[in-house]
């Protein structure tokens, strides 16, 4: 334990007082009207599939993002795993997917048994570095009658999932353009940056279709959900329908026209989550300036950089984080430990998703930045409580 370790937890504790602690990676902030639209729910007995709580969720939510449509589903993963099905990926075919992300975004893959192709991450925004991917392409990829074929694996490349990473908005512009170059699908993960906007259009409407997470964990939540964001009203009829069993509108019986899943938002959990939407400017505002009380609290501390939104966007500062110079990483685990003795939850990036079991096969390019960076940084109690208004 060193000095420089202790300096850097005293830090945090400048924004977050040791004694309301332990403070969590993550908590929820219920302090709207969860409590009666739960009520309104429960007394209407219209718990699960019907009742007015899962459609008024999707509107709020699409007038929010500014999008056409939107399908409330059971979780983030869930609404990735039909957003893919609707992008086209099929049995066989690869799906790029940067190694720096949750490993729901490369399970969804899977579930549509095509096959991960890992990519790297840049340092404006943790998200697809496109200029590396572009010169990737141009060696491994050829467009073969419309189709992106990888030279090396002889497979289509169907589509690039973009996950705007910790909040902060990915460089879209240029993904959008490699992605039209190759004919390329691009799916947006759009799960923890609600709220985040590229070039002052909300994150989610820059690919066919996008996935939010209301997971318990994210800006807003739900206990458990998701939502499938597109403006394309085909696309949107299609997940409405595969997400609710692919039933066919017939009246006297049970009848299914392909297989759908149980992907359906309960009623309950809409509830909750039309009353954490109506927080939302609120939750944006607060986490700003939690972003901003951290920033402060390291100025002068040259070892340590705070992250912040990329020049061309805004980020909804899901979560803050503190990247360690290259001569520090190997004091990360001690400071994450100091801090969780002092009250302060903090934990690591996820393990690149490239090095887990199920992935270790996978293609991929040269994933330099995102290892670096991953030994480098550390994510602070972000929960919009954490800072009172
Ligand atoms: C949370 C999250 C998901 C999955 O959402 P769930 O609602 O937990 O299923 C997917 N991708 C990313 C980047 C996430 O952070």
């Amino acid at each position: 334990m060193t000095d420089l370790d202790k300096e850097i937890v005293s830090r945090v504790g400048r924004v977050l007082p040791p004694a309301g602690g332990p403070y969590g990676l993550h908590e929820p902030t219920i302090d709207g009207r969860e409590w009666d639209y739960v009520k309104e729910c429960l007394d209407s007995g219209w718990v699960s599939a019907a009742g007015a709580h899962v459609g008024k969720l999707e509107e709020m939510v699409a007038e929010f993002v500014g999008t056409a449509h939107v399908v409330a589903t059971v979780s983030g993963t869930a609404a990735l795993h039909v957003s893919l099905l609707l992008a086209g990926a099929e049995s066989g075919d690869e799906v790029l997917v940067p190694t720096l992300t949750y490993v729901a975004t490369a399970n969804s893959v899977s579930y549509c048994a095509a096959i991960p192709h890992f990519v790297d991450s840049d340092g404006e925004s943790l998200g697809v570095d496109a200029k590396k991917l572009a010169a990737y392409l141009e060696e491994i990829a050829d467009l073969d009658s419309g189709v992106c074929r990888n030279r090396r694996t002889g497979r289509p490349i169907r589509a690039l999932i973009v996950v705007h990473c910790l909040g902060h908005p990915a460089d879209m512009d240029e993904l959008t353009a490699v992605c039209d170059t190759y004919g390329i699908a691009l799916v947006e993960d759009v799960a923890e940056a609600l709220g985040s906007y590229y070039r002052g259009a909300h994150v989610g409407r820059h690919g066919q279709v996008s996935a939010l997470s209301f997971n318990g964990n994210k800006i807003v939540t739900t206990g458990g959900g998701g939502a499938i964001i597109t403006d394309d009203a085909e696309i949107a009829r299609r997940a409405k329908h595969l997400t609710t069993t692919a039933r066919a509108v017939q009246r006297w019986e049970h009848a299914h026209d392909e297989v759908g899943f149980n992907y359906r938002m309960p009623a309950l959990n809409a509830a909750l989550g039309c009353a954490q939407m109506e927080r939302l400017s609120d939750l944006l505002t607060a986490k700003r300036q939690l972003s901003e009380a951290y920033r402060r609290a390291f100025e002068g501390l040259n070892a340590v950089t705070v992250m912040t939104e990329p020049s061309y966007g805004r980020s909804n500062f899901w979560m803050n984080t503190i990247v360690l110079d290259a001569g520090l990483a190997s004091e990360r685990d001690q400071i994450m430990k100091l801090a969780g003795e002092s009250g302060y939850v903090c934990w690591p990036a996820w393990r690149p998703l490239h090095r887990l079991p199920m992935y270790i096969d996978c293609p991929r390019m040269g994933l330099d930045y995102a290892e670096d960076i991953k030994a480098r940084m550390i994510n602070l109690p972000s929960g919009a409580g954490l800072i009172s208004q």
